[in-house]
C-alpha cells in the first residue's frame, strides 16, 4: 500500500501539546465512553507519542465485552504515531520521528527469559492507551521494541506490524509442533524462530 497522501505534515517543535486530550475510556463490562483526560506525563526513558493510527484488536474486544480488567483505563495497542516528547536519557528518538511501539516486552532477566521462553516472562510489561490522542511509551519499550516507520511506509500500514507478528506467528506455529515430534531443534526468540543451541552429549 502507498503512503497515504492524507497523513499530517511532521510535527514542529512548536506545536503545543495540550494538557488534556480525547480517549475512549474503559468503564467496565460493555461500557467505553469517549471522555476528556490528562495527556500522560513521561518519565526518564520514555517518550510521548501523538496517535495517528490504532487498530481495534479481537483481544481489548474481549476484554471489553467480558468485563475482564478492572476499570477504569484506556485500551488499544495496535499503533503508530508522532513523536511529541522525549524523556531524559533517550536515545536514538527524536521529536517528529514516526514510530510504533510493540505491545509488550519480556524482562529478559527472569528465569524463564534466560531459557529463551520469554513467552513465559514473569514480568511482561504492557504497553496500552492508544485509544486516545496520546500514549506514553515506557522505557524497556522505547528502548528494545519501537520502530521508526519507514518514509514510504503508511500510518496505517505500520499500524498492521504487530497483528501481522501475530499471523505469521501462528502460520508457523504448526512447524514447531512437528519440530518437537522431531526432536525439537528450534527455539522462539520473540517473534523470530531460531536454531536452538545443541549441547554436545557425550
Ligand atoms: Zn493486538
Ligand atoms: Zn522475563
Amino acid at each position: 500500500m502507498s503512503k497515504n497522501s492524507s497523513e499530517p505534515a511532521a510535527f514542529n517543535k512548536a506545536d503545543a501539546i495540550p494538557s488534556t486530550m480525547r480517549a475512549a475510556v474503559y468503564r467496565g463490562k460493555n461500557d467505553v465512553h469517549v471522555e476528556t483526560i490528562s495527556v500522560p506525563e513521561i518519565g526518564t526513558g520514555e517518550v510521548l507519542v501523538r496517535i495517528h493510527t490504532c487498530g481495534i484488536c479481537g483481544t481489548d474486544l474481549k476484554k471489553i465485552h467480558t468485563g475482564s480488567h478492572d476499570a477504569p483505563r484506556v485500551f488499544g495497542h495496535e499503533m503508530s504515531g508522532t513523536i511529541v516528547r522525549v524523556g531524559e536519557g533517550v536515545s536514538g528518538f527524536a521529536v517528529g520521528d514516526r514510530v510504533m511501539a510493540y505491545h509488550h516486552i519480556p524482562c529478559g532477566e527472569c528465569f524463564y527469559c534466560k531459557r529463551g521462553q520469554d513467552n513465559l516472562c514473569e514480568d511482561l510489561l504492557f504497553n496500552n492507551g492508544a485509544y486516545a490522542e496520546y500514549i506514553r511509551i515506557p522505557g524497556r519499550i522505547v528502548r528494545q521494541n519501537m520502530l521508526v516507520i519507514p518514509e514510504h511506509v503508511s500510518f496505517q500500514d505500520a499500524a498492521m506490524v504487530e497483528p501481522l507478528a501475530c499471523v505469521l506467528r501462528d502460520a508457523l506455529l504448526p512447524l514447531l509442533w512437528i519440530d518437537a515430534w522431531l526432536g525439537s531443534s528450534f527455539t522462539w526468540r520473540g517473534n523470530e524462530m531460531r536454531p536452538r543451541e545443541v549441547t554436545q552429549q557425550s
